[in-house]
């Protein structure tokens, strides 16, 4: 179980995602390969908003899980999804031995209207886990912002929310992306204020371009200390020297949260095998 994992031993995870294009599909199973040397305790998989491409995340979380032998979790969104919808993926999560889904309910997709987005059968993740848990057999995680989700007009509120995904069944959680341990921190003091009690994973993403920042602030929200607009003035014109600047600033953030008892952590790895295995060399050198 993951969960005696996180309370024991701690563990080191990745994300990836189903590339897009069908010819690139193919080279994610060459992915999972390579990050199965690394032999990491759990890969989760990304799945699409609408919930269109669910086959994708379901193929790949069924060859980590049954030819890689690595437990996995499958992302799940709700926000274009119907009830139905999402006991036919869970139904066939069971029937390929993938027990972890991290309940999310997604950004609402470009072409869904007012009145659709209105009528969704989950208003939040925490409905989606509630459902999950009285229907189905699958263990969930629920997402966590540790400098708030953009919606939210305060950490406060955003963490009354995040309680009720605790309350619904969720076992542990997955954070956000941050590049400022502080922020982390505080986090960790606030949650567990309100009664937080699951463990929670820290997501980590290597910033290896100054393309992928803009990309990732816009995306993610999270705040770009002054120590990383650095090393992109510095590197940000030098690709090979960009992304060992960025691998390194990477390795240090994890170690500061080991070193301060963090001892889940979670790599978006973007699907860069090699980015994810020079961390790792860092980190337990
Ligand atoms: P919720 O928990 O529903 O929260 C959304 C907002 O609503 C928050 O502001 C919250 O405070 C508020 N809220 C929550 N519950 C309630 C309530 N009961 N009443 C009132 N307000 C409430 N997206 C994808 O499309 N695919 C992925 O694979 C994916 N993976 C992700 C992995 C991680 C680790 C993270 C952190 C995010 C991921 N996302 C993914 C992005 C995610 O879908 C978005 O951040 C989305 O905007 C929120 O999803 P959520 O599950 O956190 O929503």
């Amino acid at each position: 179980m993951l969960q005696d994992m996180f309370e024991s031993k701690g563990t080191f995870s990745f994300e990836v995602f189903p590339p897009k294009k069908e010819g690139e599909f193919e080279k994610a199973f060459d992915v999972l390969n390579e990050l199965s040397k690394l032999a990491p305790d759990f890969i989760s998989v990304t799945y699409g908003a609408g919930g269109s491409r669910s086959g994708k995340t379901l193929e790949l979380a069924d060859y980590i899980q049954n030819t890689l032998g690595i437990d996995t979790i499958a992302h799940m969104t709700c926000v274009g999804s119907k009830k139905e919808d999402l006991l036919a993926v869970s139904e066939q999560l069971n029937a390929n031995n993938v027990n972890y889904v991290l309940a999310l309910r997604g950004d609402r997709p470009a072409d869904m209207s007012d009145g659709q987005y209105a009528a969704r059968d989950f208003l939040h993740a925490n409905d989606m886990i509630a459902f999950l848990r009285e229907n189905t057999q699958l263990h969930m995680a629920g997402a966590c912002y540790p400098e708030k989700h953009f919606e939210s007009f305060s950490m406060e509120s955003d963490l009354n929310n995040l309680i009720k995904k605790q309350d619904a069944g969720a076992e542990f959680f997955i954070s956000q992306m941050f590049f400022d341990n502080d922020y982390y921190y505080s986090f960790l003091d606030k949650a567990d204020r309100k009664g937080i009690s699951i463990p929670i994973c820290a997501g980590i993403m290597p910033i290896t371009s100054a393309k992928q920042l803009g990309t990732t602030i816009t995306l993610s929200g999270s705040s770009i200390p002054k120590a990383l607009t650095d090393l992109i003035a510095a590197y940000g014109d030098n690709k090979e020297d960009m992304r060992k600047a960025g691998i390194d600033y990477a390795i240090r953030q994890i170690r500061d949260l080991q070193e301060n008892g963090v001892n889940n952590i979670h790599l978006y790895t973007m699907n860069k095998t090699k980015t994810a295995r020079e961390i790792m060399e860092g980190v337990y050198r």
